[in-house]
């Protein structure tokens, strides 16, 4: 039996602020079936494709990835937030509404010989995932696969990824932003 992923996502408007309406996956991953099946999904559809990682976008794609690496039986790499790895790291910069944030990996963590399948909760305007894409290509590793849970067609993240040469794949697709 088949479950309604996206009915178990919950909708919480004018968070974290007036206008956006945001897509909350506690309420999916509190539901263990949900929760299994959520990852589960995202791994058949990248089984035996030759990856030697998955990388998790921090926060909510530590939750998913991790699940993901495990079930396909690879390594599981954290994209974290500028200053947080305690190791050398590379970074890259991305804009925001209103200034620029980093995303960082540990510097050698990833060669020529590897293939990564990037995971996150939501693909949005795509800034985030598509920094991620550089930041893991500039380590000479192949990165040509994103599995989000949630996409937001509207705002094109995903058309921007696929212009980059990355197949996305998606669970669901929420109307507006
Ligand atoms: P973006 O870089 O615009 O694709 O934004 C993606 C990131 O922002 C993801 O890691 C999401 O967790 C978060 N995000 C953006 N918009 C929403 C939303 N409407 N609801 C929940 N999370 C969001």
């Amino acid at each position: 039996m088949s479950l309604d992923l996206q009915s178990l996502v919950r909708t919480i408007p004018d968070y974290p602020k007036p206008g956006i309406l945001f897509r909350d996956i506690t309420t999916l991953i509190e539901h263990p079936e949900g929760f299994r099946e959520s990852v589960e999904r995202i791994a058949a559809a990248h089984r035996d494709m030759g990856f030697t990682h998955v990388a998790g976008i921090e926060a909510r794609g530590f939750i998913f990835g991790a699940g993901v690496a495990i079930a396909l039986g690879v390594g599981f790499i954290p994209v974290r937030k500028r200053g947080k790895l305690p190791g050398n790291t590379i970074g890259q910069n991305y804009a925001l509404e209103y200034g620029v944030d980093t995303i960082e990996i540990h510097a050698d963590v990833l060669n020529e010989g590897h293939k990564v399948l990037i995971v996150d909760d939501l693909i949005a305007t795509g800034g985030t995932a598509i920094a991620a894409v550089s930041l893991i290509r500039r380590t000479g590793a192949v990165c040509e696969n994103a599995a989000f849970v949630i996409d937001l067609p509207v705002l094109g993240g995903a058309d921007k990824l696929r212009a980059e040469n990355v197949a996305v794949s998606t669970l669901m697709a929420f109307d507006g932003h």
